[in-house]
């Protein structure tokens, strides 16, 4: 069972407890020599009923099927709205399919809304969460070979959808089924202020001769709205001090691009929501090897998307991220990628 992986893990070491002593950014990476699993991830069909399973336990969860994806799985929207006029934010995760802890750290967070330690956040905040956008590349169902694939396990996960697209570059043309569920059905259905788009990156990335746990960006279009930005570079503040206060998270600020078919920038121009990508350290599965991080990371990267999603949901809720300071982004240095013994 994929449950036993976040139980054991996240259960044990609260992010709401004291820190941790080794840091993220320094644990194992995939060195050719470490199993790299896929079995302890939730499958599509396992998270499928995990959520019914929340759905049955918390009367304020509702869920929702937004669309299909090429190979037929249902998409899902798992929504909190206790009151329409409230702030909304949206958690988006694995719009490339090999990025699953970001998924498996939201399933912990949706859980965790169902505990007593969030009891009455949500009469002040929305939240919306779209787990595992790309069911078809993260259960490895796709139209083309994955054999050169790293991981072990049940099966392989792969960045693309079953067509071999890219989502996260889908999203001005709006081609495939997945990013028209999200845009038809999300997007364009609900009044959304803010939102957090979930990735992974390699494992190689460092800060300030670190190696980073994740990194952080704000829409970087010309084109985006300044008051949409400046919101986007506070929810960016809210995580940044969530994860870095932790001891054990190291933040870089990522280096992406300007292109509007990416979420991050799209999104926050059509829909004017301020928006943040968040990437973790290290893939689920890849065909190039530094790019795989080994499990022995799962439990802190876990603990770092559930850190995030909790901090920005109660920073919505309380009004508190209307305060939160930008000025560290002047300082925050561009993550750079160290070079491999390869
Ligand atoms: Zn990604």
């Amino acid at each position: 069972m994929a449950f036993s992986l976040a139980g054991a893990l996240v259960l044990s070491a609260s992010p709401f407890t004291a820190p941790i002593a080794e840091a993220v950014g320094n644990g194992p990476g995939y060195g050719g020599n470490e199993t790299i699993n896929t079995s302890i991830l939730h499958t599509y069909d396992e998270m499928v009923d995990f959520l019914k399973t929340q759905e049955a336990k918390q009367s304020n969860m509702e869920l929702e099927v937004i669309g299909q994806s090429v190979k037929g799985r249902d998409l899902y929207l798992v929504k909190y709205m206790s009151n329409p006029e409230n702030p909304t934010i949206l958690f988006l995760t694995q719009q490339h399919g090999n990025e699953q802890l970001t998924t498996e750290g939201a399933l912990e967070f949706i859980k965790h809304m169902g505990s007593g330690k969030m009891k009455g956040v949500a009469d002040n905040v929305n939240i919306l969460i779209v787990p595992m956008l790309n069911a078809d590349g993260a259960m490895g169902d796709v139209d083309f070979s994955l054999e050169d694939y790293v991981a072990s396990g049940d099966r392989n996960l792969t960045r693309y959808n079953a067509r071999e697209v890219d989502l996260n570059r889908d999203h001005v043309n709006k081609i495939q089924p997945e990013t028209q569920a999200l845009h038809t059905n999300v997007m364009a259905k609900y009044d959304i202020d803010y939102m957090i788009d979930l990735h992974h990156q390699g494992t190689m990335s460092e800060r300030d001769g670190e190696l980073v746990s994740g990194s952080i960006l704000y829409p970087t279009t010309p084109n985006v709205d300044p008051d949409v930005l400046l919101k986007s570079k506070q929810l960016g503040a809210v995580v940044f001090d969530a994860v870095d206060s932790t001891g054990w998270g190291h933040i870089g600020k990522y280096n992406g691009g300007n292109a509007e078919t990416i979420s991050r920038n799209g999104i926050a121009v059509e829909y004017g929501i301020s928006t943040l990508l968040f990437e973790m350290r290290g893939m689920s599965d890849h065909e190039y090897e530094p790019y795989v991080l080994g499990q022995k990371s799962n439990g802190y990267l876990i603990k770092q998307t559930i850190t995030a999603l909790d901090a920005s949901v109660r920073a919505i809720a309380d009004d508190s991220i209307e305060q939160a300071d930008i000025s560290f982004w002047d300082t925050l240095a561009t993550q750079t990628t160290r070079p491999s013994d390869e």
